[in-house]
């Protein structure tokens, strides 16, 4: 009996309907919720008891006995048909979670999905979209590796993020762009489960904003908030933009970061260790990874405006790692990596950016110099 059911309930999971993590798309599921019946992987499976029996039971598929009607009932729901209904309103902002995501992002969209069943009717995410978010989070000084409390105030209307020294201060410290606004959460380089990283321009230059919440669902939420008010608004200025487009835009925040050498104007200047970051159309490189400006970016144009990225070096340079040149209307930027892999993953990715065409956003005040 107990061998037959577990049977049945391994072949459901080789079916393509089962074959990925209901919450987080990793693959390979072995876990089930007996009463909602989904499969999912071992790690959102822990997510899953935390939210009580009385939301999901949590069962192994290979090391749990199951009875008949529970297998029965597995069989006739599954993670596609679940799906379809749990997730029927996710928002096109919200970004489902993906295995490599922080364990806070996973929680907040398991309580999310299951719990408050937020995207199971239309207004369910209607609270990340009031345009108005305050409090305060930890920021990392300029200068110090200090993280010091800031208020940090959202304003759709305006369209502003603006973040004040003292909590009844009235003059802003900052006031970001929300339409250049890109928001990343937990990244490596901050080292904190609440890490938020914002970046935007200012002045016509990148800036970042390293930051962290006391809360990990307070983070989770300026992230979605942040991400729902900045779809908007580069919704409502650039209506021409596809919602592919802008959200690509949204997403565009650290393609790849990395250290790499690179020689100054005149070529024959020493190699120099920076820290890269590829931000949307441009190549920003840092003197340290947390740097709030970089030193100098490479615009990345498109090839039929004259850039274009190739590996080694010019003729007559001096062989050095692996080398990258990038050449714009401008001058050449030569590059070195460590390894050939690392060379490779840059010029393609870069070659992903001259080869697309430009759209109105990406000219939008900014300035190709
Ligand atoms: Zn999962």
């Amino acid at each position: 009996m107990g061998e037959r059911n577990k049977k049945i309930l391994l072949e459901q999971l080789q079916l393509p309907k089962n074959k990925l993590c209901s919450d987080c798309n990793a693959e390979g599921p072995e876990w089930a919720s007996s009463n909602i019946g989904v499969f999912m992987c071992v790690n959102c499976s822990g997510i899953h008891r935390m939210l009580g029996t009385h939301v999901s039971r949590v069962k192994s598929c290979r090391l749990d006995q199951w009875a008949d009607e529970a297998v029965q009932f597995m069989c006739e729901n599954g993670n596609e048909s679940v799906n379809v209904v749990l997730e029927r309103h996710v928002p096109i902002y919200y970004r489902k979670p993906v295995p490599t995501d922080p364990q806070a992002y996973k929680e907040h969209f398991i309580h999310a999905k299951y719990e408050r069943k937020e995207f199971a009717t239309p207004g369910g995410c209607a609270h990340y979209e009031t345009g108005m978010k305050e409090g305060m989070l930890w920021k990392r000084g300029k200068d110090g590796k200090q993280f010091k409390q800031r208020r940090f105030v959202l304003n759709m209307d305006e369209g502003t993020l603006k973040y004040f020294v003292k909590p009844d201060a009235k003059e802003p410290k900052q006031i970001i762009n929300l339409t250049t606004l890109s928001t990343s959460l937990a990244p490596d380089k901050i080292n904190h489960p609440h890490g938020l990283q914002l970046a935007f321009m200012n002045d016509n230059l990148t800036r970042q904003i390293y930051l962290y919440a006391d809360e990990a669902k307070d983070a989770v939420d300026w992230y979605i908030v942040l991400r729902a008010s900045s779809f908007h608004l580069i919704r409502k200025s650039y209506p021409q933009l596809s919602d592919a487009e802008v959200l690509r835009r949204l997403n565009s925040h650290q393609r790849k970061q990395g250290w790499m050498e690179k020689t100054g104007p005149k070529l024959t200047e020493p190699y120099r260790k920076r820290w890269f970051s590829l931000e949307n159309r441009r190549l920003l490189y840092f003197e340290k990874p947390l740097d709030p400006y970089p030193r100098g970016e490479i615009y990345l144009g498109s090839r039929s405006e004259g850039y274009m990225v190739r590996d080694g070096l010019p003729a007559g340079q001096t062989e050095h790692g692996f080398g990258i040149t990038i050449t714009t209307p401008y001058r050449d930027y030569l590059l070195c990596c460590e390894d050939k892999e690392e060379q490779k993953s840059w010029i393609n990715e870069i070659k992903s950016i001259t080869t697309q065409p430009l759209t109105d956003q990406d000219n939008a005040g900014v300035s190709q110099a």
